[in-house]
């Protein structure tokens, strides 16, 4: 590619990147001549400990590289958020679309030179010019406000829990697979990646339905969580066997 600019073919070298923000770093110090990154970015995927959309943007940031945001709408999930949600967006702002709050997050972030929105009708479109051009996007109250709405299990990721846990559960990283594909519009979708994530952490570690209720892990947790009850949620969703 470098070469290519050499001879005047490309204008500017970068490139998209699926990992996490010490990779980044590292990446990026070593190729300081890289003038752009692509990255992940949606609101759901912010705090994400599998995408990691805030630490690799503020890294990028930081090594003052320009952002293109992929997957602002996170595959259309986005676009259809569940109807609890959907009000809440429609109250605060009933001429936009739901898909629109996804695009203006992406966009209204400092560093961002390019928002790669994938559509398929001139409606969609016309949609998105629509607000591209009188550009409002989302303060952080609101977006935080949307998230923790959708949360499904409030757990802070501690992990004071699992030390004592006599299955070797991941009990917090189960917890955060499952807030993860409970955000999922999985009705349209069928499968997520999040499947195999927690195939991967089940064959490491204990399954969701390993647990024995022995209630050691409900004893420590600061947010006073019913693990174990939760963790029957997660087992009914993951566990195919
Ligand atoms: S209740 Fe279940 S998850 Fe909690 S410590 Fe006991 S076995 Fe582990
Ligand atoms: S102790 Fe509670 S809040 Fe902390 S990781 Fe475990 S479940 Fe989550």
């Amino acid at each position: 590619m470098l070469e290519k600019k050499k001879q005047g073919l490309v204008r500017h070298a970068g490139f998209s990147f699926h990992d996490d923000a010490a990779l980044l770093d590292r990446v990026l110090t070593e190729h300081p001549e890289m003038e752009f990154v692509q990255l992940q970015i949606n609101y759901l995927d912010w705090e994400s400990p599998w995408i990691h959309s805030r630490e690799v943007y503020e890294t990028a940031v930081k090594h003052g590289k320009p952002v293109i945001v992929m997957e602002p709408v996170k595959g259309g999930t986005l676009a259809h958020v569940p109807p609890e949600a959907e009000k809440l967006l429609k109250q605060a702002e009933p001429d936009l679309s739901v898909a629109s709050w996804a695009i203006r997050f992406a966009a209204g972030l400092p560093g961002v030179m390019m928002v790669l929105s994938g559509m398929s009708s001139i409606g969609q479109m016309e949609d998105n010019l629509s607000y591209m051009e009188d550009f409002r996007p989302l303060t952080e109250e609101q977006v935080a406000e949307m998230i923790n709405r959708q949360i499904a299990v409030p757990c802070i990721g501690c992990s004071y829990c699992t030390d004592g846990c006599p299955m070797s559960i991941p009990i917090s990283r189960y917890f955060s697979l499952y807030n993860e594909d409970m955000r999922e519009n999985l009705a349209e979708k069928g499968w997520t990646v999040d499947f195999t994530n927690y195939d991967n952490l089940g064959g490491k570690f204990g399954k969701a339905k390993d647990c024995i209720a022995c209630g050691q892990c409900e004893r420590v947790c600061p947010q006073h969580l019913g693990i174990i009850e939760k963790l029957r949620d997660v087992s009914e969703h993951f566990d195919h066997t």
